[in-house]
């Protein structure tokens, strides 16, 4: 058996746990460039933790809470510049995926004098240290090196992207952040849209991560503690109360560690051909990132399913996730379709155009999708 495994965020979680664990932040540096969105972080109290945190550490700090949902390359370097200009020593991004993602960027931006090309071909070899307190339970950034961003302009960085904005991404073994802070309470308020939609993410990573090829022994360990996390917040979430507040604290919490272990899942095996797809719907639509993957839940399980029947040579996957999910398949599909209620309809042209699109994420995927089964499933998704 092969493995290469790397895993280097130290994780701390549970109520208060910026406060009770802040010397973790205080070997990061003598100044902080927090990193946040622009409302989320104040208002559902993490910011005022951090600065506390910090203050009791005698480390200062600098604030950049111009982070957009699904961060350009503009924003990124606007943070990274900044963290330059006031001499930070590390990023603490706080938020979802978009803050965070945007951190591990500007992290890279902040110590290097590179091009967009040159960051998306990795061309770096430092980083600012990172420290993450997620407030949305699905992304796993927290515990990835992957930093996915909206490329909006071409090569030269000024004029608009050809064929318009394009999600890209980077992973480098310099963007895990050095530590992560796992305290649920600040998600009492996720509206049950952004609940919803962010556990659809995590789900997807775990389910994504266990199909892929680049899986292995632990990252399926991973996946299925996840998945089995998952189940027991289905009910919760289909009958998501009138209050976000109401949501029981257990809950978040199990939100919260099904989102940070899917993550350390797909660390190790990239995700499947589903995230790639989904870009579209998020750069044409502004569909949530996590919604995105659900809509394609089930008409990719069920490609899977058809062709592990099919070709004898596929080594089957499906039974160990149906037993995972501790449900059947059909069980399972009716709770993402509650979950997703009306799915958003694409017009033809959509369809013809996205289904000769070249997926990423394909060759990555176990069962290896043709063309025309990518076309297809864009059309059973959402045609
Ligand atoms: P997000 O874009 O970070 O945030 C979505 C919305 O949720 C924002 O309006 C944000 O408000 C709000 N929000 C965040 N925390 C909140 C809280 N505790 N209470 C109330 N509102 C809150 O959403 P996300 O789904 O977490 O992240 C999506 C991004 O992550 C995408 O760009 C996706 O491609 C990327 N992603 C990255 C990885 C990875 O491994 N790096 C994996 C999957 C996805 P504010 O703007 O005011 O904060
Ligand atoms: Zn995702």
């Amino acid at each position: 058996m092969k493995l290469n495994y790397l895993m280097p965020t130290r994780l701390l979680m549970g109520e208060n746990c910026l406060l009770g664990q802040r010397l973790f932040l205080a070997r990061l540096g003598k100044k902080a460039c927090v990193i946040t969105g622009k409302h989320s972080a104040k208002a559902n109290g993490a910011y005022d933790d951090v600065v506390e945190a910090l203050e009791a550490n005698g480390q200062g700090h600098v604030l950049y809470d111009g982070v957009m949902n699904n961060p350009t390359d503009t924003c990124v370097f606007e943070a990274g510049k900044l963290a330059k200009s006031e001499g930070c020593d590390f990023m603490l991004a706080i938020g979802g995926g978009s803050p965070m993602d945007a951190a591990k960027a500007a992290a890279v931006l902040a110590v290097n004098d590179i091009s967009k090309e040159e960051m998306f071909n990795l061309q770096f070899t430092a980083a600012l240290p990172i420290a993450a307190v997620p407030t949305t339970a699905g992304t796993g950034s927290e515990v990835t090196q992957y930093s996915v961003l909206v490329d909006t302009t071409g090569p030269d960085g000024k004029t608009p992207h050809p064929g318009g904005p394009a999600k890209r991404s980077m992973g480098s073994p310099l963007l895990f952040p050095r530590c992560a802070f796992l305290d649920a309470q600040y998600m009492k308020n996720l509206s049950r849209n952004i609940t919803v939609h962010t556990a659809l993410d995590a789900l997807s990573h775990a389910v994504e991560g266990f199909l892929c090829l680049r899986a292995n022994g632990i990252s399926d360990m991973l996946a299925k503690e996840s998945i089995a996390l998952m189940g027991d917040c289905f009910d919760p979430l289909l009958t998501f109360p009138g209050s976000p507040s109401e949501v029981s604290p257990e809950i978040r919490e199990k939100l919260l560690l099904a989102s940070t272990l899917a993550g350390m899942a797909i660390a190790q095996s990239g995700t499947a051909v589903p995230h790639s797809m989904g870009y579209q719907f998020t750069l044409n639509w502004g569909t949530d990132h996590g919604r995105a993957n659900g809509l394609l839940m089930k008409p990719f399980l069920t490609l899977c399913l058809n062709r592990e029947r099919a070709d004898p040579s596929i080594k089957p996957r499906i039974p160990a996730l149906i037993k995972a999910l501790g449900m059947d398949l059909e069980r399972f599909f009716d709770i993402i379709e509650r979950l997703l209620g009306t799915r958003e309809r694409a017009a033809e042209a959509e369809l013809a155009e996205w289904g000769a699109l070249p997926m990423k994420n394909a060759a990555n995927t176990y069962i290896q999708p043709t063309q025309a089964e990518i076309a297809a499933l864009f059309r059973a998704a959402v045609g």
